[in-house]
Order: C-alpha cells, then structure tokens, then sequence
C-alpha cells in the first residue's frame, strides 16, 4: 500500500532541511534524493524558519540547535501556521525527552548520530501517511494522533516516536479511548464499563492494570507520565 502511495509521489514531495552542520545536511540531502525527494537546505535558524514558512514543504528536517532561533522555537513557530510534518533531530537524548514533554507538534524525533537510510525510512513513512491524510477524506478519522503517539485504528497498530509497539485487544482500546478524549478525566468506573463488556469477568482493578502496562509502553519515565495522568481520587486523564 505505502509502495504504491510513494510511487505515485515520486519527484513531488519537497523537504526542507534546517541543519546548520553543512557536512550532515549534504549526507541527508543526497540520500534523499536518491529516494526520488526535492530537497532544500537551510542552514541557520532565521533562515530555515522564514522559508518554512513562505514556501510549501511536505516535510522538515530539523536540527534542534541551531545559531540563531533554535529547534525549539521553530517547530513552536511552525506549528502556530502550518501541519506539515516535522521530523526533529537532537544530538542529545535529554532534548528529545524535553521536546516531547513541551508538546511543540513535531511528528517524529531522531537522535544523531542516525544512519541515512533510517532517516530515508522515517521520511517515507511520513510522507505516505500524511498524502493518505490529506488525500482521503475517508481515512481521517482511523488515525489518533496526539504527541509522539501515532494510533492507527484500521490497522490497529500503535507508535510511539515512530517505533511500534505491541499492545493487547484492551490496552489497545484503552489507550484509543482516552487519546481520543483529551484532556476529559475518566473514572475507573467509567473506563471499565466503556471498554470492558458487561459480562466481563474483572473489576475497576482491571483498569489500573491496564494503565499501568500502557504506561510502560509509552512512557519514557512511568513515574512522570506525560500522556496519561492519574488524577488523585478521581481517575485518568489523557494530556492533551
Ligand atoms: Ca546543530
């Protein structure tokens, strides 16, 4: 399917790379056009945020720190005008973290030092996803999107910051219930009677359970969650 999709792509799609180390700019820049993709290089933050913004992209490239305004700010920037995707990349796995903790919108996240073909590999993926996005009507709905957590409810497949993960028929469901009600705290009560059946064999424990395995598997820190919260006395709360 995604072949497919590419293939019809193919010499479209444009990406712009905001990376101030010219050397890695280059090596991404020949790789992916070796994939067939149209490729601009920007190699400060003023520069990269201002064609960001004037010209059309089906992708971003960029690097966190950056002379002038860094990879923070410009995926804020971004974000405030445009859904095009944005793949960010960090040398250092303490900012990927706090990317994610500030909830900026990037779609993907990378730590250097990365080998091109994954990179080539996480370009594609988002690339078919986003032209199904914005192609189909008739898909929108069977994706959750919220952070790094990427829910594909057709499939039933989920990604946490690009990797799958494996999740069982009711952590799947769960999970997809609370994603799909940000921000809207839900009683344990409530949690079991929406995804479990009532002639299910279990209790409100069941529930906590379930949090607790999904945690583990889409949390970076499960005693700091930053998608679902315990709300003290009352239940969960997926962060928006
Ligand atoms: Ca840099």
């Amino acid at each position: 399917m995604y072949v497919e999709k590419m293939r019809k792509e193919k010499n479209m799609s444009r990406i712009l790379i905001i990376e101030d180390e010219e050397a890695i700019a280059d090596l991404e820049k020949d790789y992916l056009e070796l994939n067939d993709f149209e490729v601009e290089i920007e190699n400060s933050g003023d520069t990269g945020l201002a064609t960001a913004l004037s010209e059309e992209f089906d992708l971003i490239i960029l690097d966190l720190m950056l002379p002038g305004i860094d990879g923070f700010e410009i995926c804020k920037r971004i974000r405030e005008e445009k859904d095009v995707p944005i793949l960010m990349v960090s040398a250092k796995k303490d900012d990927i973290d706090k990317i994610r903790g500030l909830g900026l919108g990037a779609d993907d996240y990378l730590t250097k030092p990365f080998s091109p073909s994954e990179l080539v590999a996480r370009v594609k993926a988002h690339m078919a996803r986003y032209a199904r996005l914005v192609g189909t009507h008739t898909k929108e709905n069977d994706m959750v999107e919220i952070r790094g957590i990427r829910i594909d409810k057709t499939a039933r497949r989920v990604f946490i910051d690009g990797a799958e993960k494996t999740f069982t028929t009711k952590e799947f469901d769960l999970l997809t219930f609370l994603a799909e009600n940000p921000n809207h705290v839900f009683t344990k009560e409530e949690l079991f009677r929406e995804i479990w059946d009532m002639d299910s064999i279990g209790d409100i424990a069941t529930v906590t359970v379930h949090i607790k395995k999904i945690r583990e598997k889409i949390e970076t820190d499960t005693s700091k969650p930053q998608y679902i919260e315990t709300i003290w006395g009352v239940g969960y709360r997926f962060k928006l």
